[in-house]
């Protein structure tokens, strides 16, 4: 669902988390509960982003350490040599003679029953005097190779090993709508309600929350119009205020879909530089009072003649013919 319907369902039952889980058989975090078991990759993306911009609370819920071949999540962790990646290992004490500096395995120091250092080849009555515990070493049984540590190889069981560097570490949040941002919530409600009046009066058939497939993969979009009398369809996003993201965003859902982009704000958000961008980039700001009414909006790149005031859409030829 668009970005709006999402918050709005969180805010329903903000008492409420909304947990993650992750889908060991595309890899993927989805939130069930959202409509559609949050489909579409931006989910996750989207609800960081409104957590970054203080809307929803955002707490840690786990690390999902995934497969980088097929995605799941549920790989063994297997110790291993890390010469040549056998299992057949074995942790030995090592012991230094103290007289020499000899650095070995306890087990070499020991030849039928006595105690001979295997470097200066001298007796040692008693290895507990003569030399000094250095803790234990890891031998592979293999390949003969010593090393401190073993290498930690992940196992799948379809696609075979890799190592924690390959592997996709996947951390899953859990999300709650901020109460405080009810009001803020409210507005956004409004302008998209003000939206959906002004298009539909001028003619235009307007869904909400729609997918749509750009480069980025499936985007939710918050209003999309459409007329088919005259052929023109219009993507929507609605946002407090317009920036560089929201505008870069709805530039590629425009350019993906041949669309023209609106983007919908309260009064306030049509203020700042920004608007200048958007409407050097061919998107169209709509501001939208406390009452649902349009009172400003882009001058539109649509035919002169058909630009009869503010209240002219988006999509100029269709709303001077459809209004008389
Ligand atoms: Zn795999
Ligand atoms: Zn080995
Ligand atoms: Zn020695």
């Amino acid at each position: 669902m668009g970005r709006l319907s999402l918050l709005n369902q969180l805010a329903a039952g903000s008492t409420e988390w909304l947990e993650p889980a992750f889908d060991s058989t595309t890899g993927t975090v989805r939130y069930p509960g959202v409509e559609g078991d949050g489909a579409g990759e931006s989910l996750p993306t989207a609800l960081e982003a409104l957590a970054t911009r203080g809307v929803l609370d955002e707490e840690f819920d786990e690390r999902v350490v995934a497969c980088p071949d097929c995605g799941s999540g549920g790989l063994d962790v297997r110790p291993s040599c890390p010469n040549c990646e056998s299992r057949n290992t074995t942790a030995v004490a090592v012991v230094e003679h103290v007289v020499c500096g000899c650095v070995r395995p306890r087990a070499e120091f020991e030849a039928d029953g006595e105690f001979v250092c295997p470097k200066c080849e001298s007796e040692i009555d008693s290895l507990d005097e003569g030399c000094e515990r250095m803790g234990t070493m890891q031998c592979c049984r293999d390949c003969g190779e010593r090393s401190d540590a073993l290498t930690h190889r992940l196992d799948c069981a379809t696609c075979g090993s890799c190592t924690p560097e390959e592997a996709n570490d996947v951390r899953l949040y859990r999300y709650r709508f901020d109460d405080d941002r009810r009001d803020w919530l409210e507005t956004l409600l409004g302008v998209r309600e003000g939206l959906t009046d002004a298009l539909e009066a001028r003619g235009y058939d307007v869904r909400r929350d729609v997918a749509v497939d750009g480069d980025a993969g499936q985007r939710y979009i918050d209003c999309y119009a459409s007329d088919t009398t005259f052929g023109v369809e219009i993507v929507a996003a609605v946002h407090d205020a317009v920036d560089v993201q929201a505008i870069e965003e709805l530039r590629a859902v425009a350019d993906a879909t041949g669309a023209r982009p609106v983007i919908a704000t309260p009064v306030t958000g049509r203020n700042g530089a920004a608007v200048a961008l958007a409407e050097a980039k061919g998107i169209t700001v709509m501001a939208i009072d406390e009452s649902g009414a349009v009172v400003g909006q882009s001058p539109v790149a649509a035919p002169a003649s058909s630009v009869s005031g503010p209240a002219t859409a988006a999509t100029g030829a269709s709303t001077a013919s459809r209004s008389r």
